[in-house]
């Protein structure tokens, strides 16, 4: 097992001021660095940059930083939840370095989720269930994770969308990589 165990630091998010929310870090005692870039070839658009030994992850409307000694996550709800999300992304971590002999390690900086691509996937009927004006609104709020695919109900009412969809869904990684 590369990571055995973790001090937790739970913090009262400065970032957000439209509502509380906490961030969270896991604090290592193991350098994780020569796990990422199978973490980069396991996670759907998961930004490795080399040169910072990190790698950034959007998940589930959360900003994910794996760094050597530290894992990071923010737009946390409650302390329980904060426990839960770094207990899950430790697991992870284990399970893809338990598996790294059967992945091709990507070292490669993928590109950033642009609005454009993922407006092309949406509806596009403008009927405003998720909030926003324009299904345009609401890929740039999808591309800065300040949205959740699931608030676009059409797609997941109208099974004509399924296959956009699933697409979106492997985008925006909305469901965690099964390893
Ligand atoms: S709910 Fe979906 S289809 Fe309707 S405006 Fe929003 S993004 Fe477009």
């Amino acid at each position: 097992m590369l990571i055995e165990s973790y001090d937790l630091e739970i913090e009262v998010s400065t970032h957000s001021t439209a509502h509380f929310e906490y961030e969270a870090h896991a604090r290592l005692q193991v350098d994780i660095s020569a796990a990422l870039p199978y973490l980069n070839a396991t996670l759907s658009r998961g930004i490795y940059l080399p040169e910072k030994n990190a790698l950034s992850w959007r998940h589930e409307g959360h900003n994910i930083g794996f760094w050597p000694y530290k894992i990071s996550v923010d737009h946390l709800d409650s302390k329980e939840e904060a426990r839960e999300i770094v207990e899950r992304l430790v697991g992870m971590v284990n399970q893809v370095w338990e598996k790294r002999d059967e992945i091709e390690p990507d070292r490669t900086t993928h590109k950033r989720l642009q609005p454009l691509e993922l407006y092309r996937l949406l509806p596009r009927i403008n009927c405003k269930r998720c909030g926003e004006e324009t299904c345009f609104n609401f890929s740039l709020k999808l591309a800065a994770a300040q949205a959740e695919l699931a608030s676009c109900r059409p797609l997941y009412e109208d099974e004509t969308y399924r296959t956009q969809r699933e697409q979106l869904e492997n985008l925006l990684a909305v469901k965690w990589p099964a390893l």
